[in-house]
């Protein structure tokens, strides 16, 4: 049989077992590739023509040719990974491995020199044994798909390489202060690096919701940098209030896993700017899906006019925009960053606060993405119906907060989350 002749020459080799068993890796499943590499030597043996020659196994080589006994350091590699995953908090690894390229290079070799097309690289064998072996010391699992930290060996130097997977908090932000923007915002002129139109700070704002929330949790996860994934963002000079903005912060390069979201919360809060709720870690794809949630949102408009509507007047005038689509084309103030367009958008509720001469106060409900400025100024007719048209007189918004964000109910919990 064509197997049992490849297995025959493989014989021939100075193997090890383990590399002898990874030739034929892909054949039986539920064995090592140590334990297979020892079958085929007894196997082979049983079909011996002389009974001498049965009853001795012939045994793995002094050195092996492929990986000159690479085998024999696993336990010294599962010391030094744990060693240095010791010093950090996680809930699953992985180990990975830079083999010296003379060793890939000599198995590749046989596998064309025995026509292989049933073997397993070494590197993955070396993954698995060692990721096995400290399993067994640390009592953590290995997670292949998303694990908390890497360790990758270069077997050449016996050295460790760390990497470390972000740490998601999923929360809801709420902002009070007109004067500071959703995330950091380098200054123009600088880029960042500090010049004197921004004092030296490389900010064009002093700071931002990003870094109110995003200091004391680096701090506390030990990273060693954050960003503020938010759904969707309010205008610098408006008010986030209600129950807050779903964001997730990403804290990169997180030393520590297991602090107490309680405490960073209570720090955060000391803010008067900014407040947060709900803190609780979550999977990285809870960005994906704030970032594509498309949610109604609720404003309050305080709107000047400039000159007195009647009551009656404008009461009709909303009633008429009630459950409508309007038409906006990009906005003048954000044409030059985005693409061109006519976007339609609904607003499905719109009711009049208070009214007091030139002065009024709006509550709007609104599909997802609608310009309220806008269609509250007509931005020289690019939003089509707006207020001001339908008022007569100039309309411009004075203060804008957002009230709710209808995020879908249940959108606060995810089931699949590891912790928690
Ligand atoms: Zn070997
Ligand atoms: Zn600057």
């Amino acid at each position: 049989m064509e197997v049992l002749k490849k297995v025959e020459k493989a014989l021939e080799k100075d193997l090890c077992d383990h590399c002898l068993g990874r030739l034929f890796a892909q054949l039986g499943h539920g064995v090592t590739n140590e334990e297979r590499g020892k079958a085929l030597r007894i196997v082979h043996a049983m079909m011996e023509t002389t009974e001498e020659k049965r009853e001795n196994v012939p045994e793995e080589a002094g050195t092996c040719e492929t990986c000159e006994n690479l085998f024999d350091e696993l336990n010294k590699f599962a010391e030094l990974v744990s060693e240095e995953l010791n010093k950090f908090e996680f809930e699953d690894f992985l180990v990975g491995s830079r083999i010296d390229p003379e060793i890939e290079e000599r198995e590749e070799k046989l596998w064309t020199e025995l026509n292989l097309n049933t073997a397993e690289q070494i590197k993955s064998e070396i993954n698995r044994e060692v990721g096995k072996k400290i399993q067994e010391m640390i009592d953590k699992e290995v997670d292949l798909e998303k694990p908390d930290i890497k360790a990758i060996i270069d077997t050449r130097f016996d050295s460790i390489e760390i990497e470390i997977s972000p740490l998601f908090i999923y929360g809801r932000y709420k902002k009070l202060d007109r004067n500071i923007p959703q995330t950091r915002w380098p200054c123009k002129r600088c880029r960042g690096k500090g010049c004197e139109k921004c004092d030296g700070t490389g900010k064009m704002y002093e700071t931002s919701v990003e870094e109110i929330i995003g200091d004391p949790l680096v701090k506390a996860f030990s990273g060693d940098d954050f960003t503020l994934h938010g759904m969707g963002r309010e205008d610098i000079d408006a008010k986030m209030l209600g129950d807050g903005r779903p964001f997730v912060l990403e804290i990169k390069n997180p030393k520590k896993r297991y602090k107490d979201l309680e405490k960073s919360e209570e720090k955060i809060n000391k803010s008067d700017a900014v407040k947060v709720s709900s803190l609780r870690v979550t999977e990285r794809e809870k960005v994906i899906e704030i970032k594509q949630a498309r949610s109604d949102k609720s404003y309050k408009v305080k709107m000047g006019m400039k000159e007195a509507v009647d009551r009656t007047k404008f009461k009709k005038v909303l009633d008429e925009l009630r459950c409508k689509d309007i038409s906006q084309k990009t906005p003048s103030r954000v044409s030059h960053r985005r693409s061109d367009k006519v976007r339609k958008r609904r607003i499905k509720e719109i009711g009049l606060l208070s009214l007091d001469n030139k002065e009024a106060i709006l509550k709007i409900t609104s599909e997802a993405g609608t310009y309220i400025k806008e269609f509250i100024h007509g931005d020289d007719g690019r939003t089509q119906p707006n207020l001001s048209d339908e008022l007569s007189t100039r309309c411009e918004v004075k203060e804008l907060d957002v009230l709710k964000i209808h995020y879908p109910e249940g959108c606060d919990q995810d089931e699949k989350v590891k912790r928690n």
